[in-house]
């Protein structure tokens, strides 16, 4: 049986960032990813600010493309953002997942693919390690402590039953990557809003060069909803757009992604990290900023709880403390307005959205949508909201 400091399961940017940390400290720590290659699947958009790249050091082959500008439309409106102060990136995410793994192995971390956690190990009521799955062999890694980092499939918390479900939000995405095709307007993330591209939701094309795009639709189940062919209705969207008539596909992903939300991520032993841990944001579906933040601290505070041989709920409670710092209260406020916004996605409505956002400049929009930064902005988009829509959100304040 083998025995670590720290066992890692799942080599997303949550896993890959924590294990990075942890193996600089000289901790014994081991990477369990399920999937034969790391970086697959290559399911995410990867949008992200500058500050991803500039706090977590991604060199340019893994964020290749910069963009100075936000494009939205309604059905009526159209609005080109051109930004000053701040620059968007969008993420190479497979590679980006293989640059992290690169330098775990760099710091001296062990990374193991093929290796699927099944369960947590339990003696005598503590977390003491996790069963895996491997090609050809199964067995135990045992670890003082024991992270979860496996995004939705939440592998090892689900049992332990941290979030309340009944206020989680269901969402479904779908993404294509496609070539072939002239961006009419070059360096902008493209938003489309309102029923005509997607009921619910919202469609939105990132581009990785000037001829790759990753387009996508994020869509929150209504209640009852349990289908909605996502595939269907971003085929009918890429043929709606005459600049894209003649793209065709590279890749197609699909997944369904519940936005839940907890205090507690920690247990004696064990912590639950990323999206696992509803470290994503549900205001356009950010999270890999958020991941590698829940990734750093983690790593943070199991490096001090291993230092003072102390891997108790309670010394890992810092982890909570931690985040809540970090999401303080507008992540609530985010969560408010998604609901509001995506819950009607009428033309009238997001004409009137759109209409109010033409009063803000670029940077304006870009504190709105990477810093979460909404109370100076408020009144401008008042007008675009219904009087019990204002007293909601008014209310969260
Ligand atoms: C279509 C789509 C578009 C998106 N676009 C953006 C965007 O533009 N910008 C943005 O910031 N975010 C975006 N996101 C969200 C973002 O990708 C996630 O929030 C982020 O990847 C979460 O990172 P993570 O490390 O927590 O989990 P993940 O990236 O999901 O990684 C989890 C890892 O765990 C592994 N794993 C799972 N179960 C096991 C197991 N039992 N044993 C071992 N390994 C296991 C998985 O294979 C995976 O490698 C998007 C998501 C989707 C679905």
């Amino acid at each position: 049986m083998k025995e670590y400091d720290v066992v890692i399961v799942g080599a997303g940017p949550a896993g890959c960032q924590c294990a990075r940390e942890l193996a600089k400290e000289n901790i014994k720590v081991i990477l369990i990813e399920k999937q034969k290659e790391i970086g697959e699947p290559n399911f995410s958009t990867a949008g992200t600010p500058e500050e991803t790249i500039k706090v977590f050091g991604l060199p340019e082959e893994v964020a290749p493309y910069v963009c100075d500008k936000f494009y939205f439309k309604s059905l009526n409106l159209e609005k080109i953002f051109t930004l000053k102060k701040y620059r968007s990136y969008v993420i190479d995410f497979r590679k980006m997942r293989q640059w992290l793994a690169s330098e775990v192995s760099k710091n001296g971390g062990e990374i193991s693919v093929s290796t699927t956690a099944k369960d947590l190990v339990i003696e005598n009521g503590k977390t003491v390690g996790v069963r895996y799955q491997g090609l050809i062999s199964s067995g135990v890694i045992k670890a003082k402590v024991i992270i979860d980092a496996t995004g939705i499939a939440g592998i090892l918390s689900k049992d332990l039953q941290i979030f309340d479900s009944t206020k989680t939000i269901q969402t479904l995405e779908t993404e294509f990557e496609m070539t072939n095709l002239t961006l009419p307007i070059k360096n902008a993330l493209y938003f489309y809003m309102g029923n005509e591209f997607l009921p619910n939701g919202y469609a939105w094309i990132f581009p990785l060069s000037d001829n790759i795009v990753k387009i996508g639709f994020a869509k929150v189940l209504k209640d009852n909803e349990s289908t909605y062919n996502l595939e269907i209705g971003l085929k009918k969207f890429i043929e709606s757009i005459p600049w894209l008539n003649k793209s065709q596909p590279l890749e197609f992903h699909i997944s369904s992604f519940p936005y839940n939300h907890t205090n507690n991520c920690v247990r004696d032993n064990y912590i639950v990290i990323g999206s696992a841990a509803g470290h994503l944001n549900p205001l356009a579906g950010e999270g890999i900023r958020h991941a590698l933040y829940s990734g750093k601290f983690a790593a943070q505070v199991v490096n001090e709880a291993l230092t003072n041989n102390d891997t108790s709920a309670k010394k890992l409670s810092k982890f909570n403390n931690l985040w809540k710092d970090y999401s303080k209260d507008n992540w609530k406020m985010c969560r408010a307005i998604a609901y509001q916004m995506y819950n009607n996605t009428s033309t009238d409505k997001t004409d009137k959205l759109l209409k109010s956002l033409q009063k803000f400049s670029g940077d304006e929009i870009y504190d709105i949508f990477f810093n979460y930064n909404f109370e100076p902005y408020l009144a401008k988009v008042i007008g675009s909201l219904s009087l019990s829509e204002i007293k909601k959100i008014k209310d969260i304040f």
